[in-house]
């Protein structure tokens, strides 16, 4: 017992090592995204994210853009909890049936101009979970969408490029 003890005191502890992360390259695309976002609506964006469904993959990379390592709000974008604050909406998940009003109540709710993400491979087309029972379809089926980003999950990276592609796509769009 001592052995076994005294065995664990001096071995690693058995986590996998944390993601590479280039810190400068995050920093330069969250302030893309803030000074895309300032030309196009005159100040930094609002998101409102709704899972519509998801497996929560989706949900724990987006939550990490707001936790210490990531620290969104330090470019200025903010995640609200009401549609009626938002700019946009950053959807994950297939469709549930049971989300299916939801969703449509928060597209609704959400003032002009708004912009649709549809995050993560689910969003699009339902993913691994299309043809379910309980799964209507990709985000596109119930609300427009704006722009798709891929993945499963897509990565905190992935999330702020595809929001500096679609404020930049809409602020062309404008001009
Ligand atoms: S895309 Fe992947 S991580 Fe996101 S909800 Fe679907 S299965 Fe989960």
């Amino acid at each position: 017992m001592r052995d076994l003890l005294f065995r664990n005191l001096l071995r690693k502890p058995l986590t996998e090592a944390p993601p590479e992360c280039d810190d400068r390259a995050l920093t330069e695309l969250a302030a893309a995204v803030d000074r895309a976002a300032r030309r196009r609506v005159g100040r930094s964006l609002a998101i409102r994210q709704v899972d519509a469904g998801s497996c929560n993959g989706c949900e724990l990379e987006i939550h990490a853009l707001n936790n210490a390592y990531y620290d969104l709000e330090r470019f200025g974008l903010r995640f609200v909890a009401s549609p009626r604050h938002a700019d946009v909406l950053l959807v994950t998940g297939p469709v549930t049936k049971n989300m299916r009003e939801g969703l449509e109540r928060t597209y609704a709710a959400t003032p002009n101009p708004k912009w649709v993400v549809a995050a993560g491979d689910c969003a699009r087309d339902g993913g691994c979970f299309a043809g379910s029972y309980a799964v209507v379809g990709g985000v596109a089926e119930i609300i427009p969408v704006d722009l798709h980003i891929p993945g499963c999950p897509p990565s905190p990276t992935a999330l702020l490029q595809g929001l500096i592609a679609l404020v930049e796509k809409s602020t062309r769009g404008v001009q």
